[in-house]
């Protein structure tokens, strides 16, 4: 590499600054380690992001990270929507399986958080760290052009030619990452076919800040509560289908939805721009290489219907956050093999099982085979009663991260 230009010194390089990167370059401050967040969009998206219809369902451990990270003290209270339980339908049946928390403790099943809030509260808190915490710099509207990762350091070129010097790189940068591509990291992908539409919308009837997962026949909906009568409505469906359901006028829109909700809320109103999701899942064949690590959805993308994607992303960055700051404070080396591989070992083992349980759940509620369809009524019902994977969800969602 040319050795002309200055070279920008920094512990860990992380490209990508979504909620994940932020959330990593906040946990790094705190134990002293400074860092450069490169993200390809300007800084005014991250001040104040723009709507993308996610309504993030976070456990209780998340809500703990965030507090640590002074990000939940920055959410709206009127921007936590609590979710007292939640019920899964089956076709036209009425019976439905319900998930509730334990009446024991006086908790909501989880907590829903629009994610536009969340990116906006964990840019301001970054921006709000004190003197004696490590440095974050920024690269905004800046990608990285190449790197060469070495013994003691990876040198990374950005498209600006500006050189930078870092002791890890960590790429944060979607499910779709180039970054993961340019590491050599191969990746499991599983294309599921289909499209997922989000939309705010208002109704006649209140939901009782319940949570409704219902598969019906060629699509799947959900509705995830907001206000007494405001819910983010999810829509599954087939590209083409989607195409349609997006060419619809808004009067058009209402009326289908109203109809596929089976008239159960009454008249239903869009309130906000639906947004569109092609539904692809991944997981990374290694979360780490050479001075290299992966975190969020470039390590482990989750499909969303078990709500778990940013849940398992911030247990992610904390650990590596953790090990990175005792290797800092006994004066190690802070991406050492060993250190990177026992990140990936407790990452691996906390993000597969979810990742199989939710690759099986799809596979199992979007088929609209016989078989399947009796195995999901055979399911549901053997639920109702006591059924495993009904306790990893309720149990997922109100664990603790200590
Ligand atoms: C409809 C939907 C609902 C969801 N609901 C939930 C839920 O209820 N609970 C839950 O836990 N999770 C949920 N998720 C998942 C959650 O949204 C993601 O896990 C989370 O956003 C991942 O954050 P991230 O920072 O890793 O990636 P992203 O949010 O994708 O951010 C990536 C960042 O990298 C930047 N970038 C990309 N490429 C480059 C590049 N080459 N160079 C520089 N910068 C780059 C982008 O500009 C962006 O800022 C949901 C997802 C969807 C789609």
């Amino acid at each position: 590499m040319d050795d002309s230009t200055l070279v920008t010194q920094v512990d860990v390089a992380v490209v990508g600054g979504g909620p994940i990167g932020l959330c990593f370059a906040n946990a790094l401050s705190r134990q002293g380690v400074s860092s450069m967040l490169i993200d390809r969009q300007p800084r005014s998206a991250m001040v104040e992001p723009g709507s993308d219809g996610r309504e993030i369902a976070l456990t209780r451990a998340s809500r703990q990270i965030l507090d640590k990270l002074d990000v939940w003290p920055r959410v709206e209270p009127a921007e936590r929507a609590r979710m007292r339980g939640a019920k899964v339908f089956d076709g036209q049946s009425l019976f439905a399986m319900q998930i509730a928390p334990d009446a024991a403790k006086d908790e909501p099943l989880g907590c829903l958080v629009p994610n536009q809030a969340i990116r906006r509260s964990a840019y301001a808190a970054l921006q709000a760290a004190t003197p004696g915490q490590g440095e974050t710099l920024w690269r905004d509207e800046h990608e990285i052009a190449r790197f060469q990762a070495g013994d003691e350091a990876v040198d990374i070129v950005l498209d600006s030619g500006e050189r930078i010097h870092a002791s890890l790189l960590v790429a944060a940068d979607s499910r779709f990452s180039t970054t993961r591509r340019a590491m050599g990291i191969p990746v499991h992908t599983y294309q599921h076919g289909q499209h997922m539409l989000v939309c705010r919308m208002h109704h006649d009837e209140p939901h009782d800040q319940t949570a409704w997962e219902w598969f019906g026949h060629g699509q799947t909906l959900a509705l995830l509560p907001v206000d007494t009568h405001c819910s983010s409505v999810v829509l599954t469906l087939s590209p083409a289908e989607m195409e349609k359901q997006l060419a619809l006028s808004v009067e058009a829109f209402n009326r289908d939805i109203t109809q596929r909700f089976g008239g159960r809320l009454g008249s239903m109103r869009r309130v906000a721009e639906p947004h569109r999701y092609p539904l692809v899942s991944v997981y990374a064949e290694r979360f780490v290489g050479p001075r290299q690590a992966l975190i969020g959805d470039a390590a482990v993308g989750m499909h969303p219907v078990t709500a778990h994607g940013f849940n398992l992303g911030l247990q992610g960055l904390s650990r590596l956050a953790d090990l990175i700051g005792a290797a800092r404070a006994q004066g190690q080396d802070i991406a050492s093999p060993s250190l990177l591989r026992r990140y990936q070992r407790e990452q691996r083992l906390a993000t597969a099982p979810l990742f199989a349980a939710t690759l099986a759940i799809v596979g199992l509620y979007t088929d609209d085979r016989v078989p399947a369809k009796l195995l999901r009524k055979a399911v549901l019902r053997a639920g109702a009663a006591a059924w495993p994977v009904k306790r990893l969800i309720a149990g997922h969602l109100m664990r603790s991260s200590d």
